[in-house]
């Protein structure tokens, strides 16, 4: 294969997985209970972050408010699937995001700088990207705020996670990720949200 013919294929197995993900986050949805309009539900996306491991890497994600001050958002992860580890920066005066997780189905493994927990899973090839080892277990119900500038990731468990983030409003372009593979989160053209990333 030349590479044009060897990326074409490449883009299409993503769009192949990222189409299959969101079959399995739209029933990961269903499961978690939360009442949801068939509009919000339309702009549920499969999110690669422009990198090459979806979906090791990855999210699916709604949007439920955005506001100039607010955002709040619902992440959806398959099993075991990671969110890589990223931090909300200041910048220009703002002090940086305020995110703050909340299971509302399955386990989310929230990931921060501090004690390194044992038996930390890292998605295969990307090791070289993750630093913060500290593991928060969430399970329904449970919530965890991550402060700006600190260095955070997300993990599933088996049965995979659906996330309400409430979080400040931010310039999302801003977030830094350290993978250098990573652009951040696409936002489809023609969505009402535009430009963002976690
Ligand atoms: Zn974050």
């Amino acid at each position: 294969m030349t590479v044009a013919t060897t990326k074409t294929h490449d883009a299409l197995k993503l769009q192949k997985a990222k189409e299959e993900a969101l079959i399995i986050y739209h029933e990961l949805l269903k499961k978690s209970g939360i009442a949801i309009t068939d509009e919000d539900r339309k702009t549920l996306f499969s999110v690669d972050l422009g990198g090459t491991h979806f979906p090791d890497e990855g999210l699916g994600s709604i949007d439920l408010l955005r506001t100039s001050r607010v955002r709040v958002s619902i992440i959806l992860l398959l099993p075991g699937q990671t969110l890589p580890e990223h931090l909300h920066p200041s910048y220009e005066g703002e002090p940086g995001k305020e995110e703050t997780v909340r299971v509302l189905y399955g386990k989310t493994m929230l990931y921060v700088e501090g004690k390194p927990s044992d038996n930390v899973i890292l998605p295969k090839g990307k090791e070289q990207w993750y630093t913060a080892m500290h593991r928060n277990t969430l399970l329904p119900g449970d919530q965890y705020t991550v402060q700006p500038k600190i260095k955070h990731w997300f993990q599933a468990g088996p049965e995979g996670s659906v996330n309400m983030i409430f979080q400040n409003k931010v310039d999302e372009t801003r977030n830094l990720f350290f993978d250098p593979d990573l652009k951040g989160c696409q936002v489809p053209s023609g969505l009402k949200f535009q430009s963002g990333a976690f």
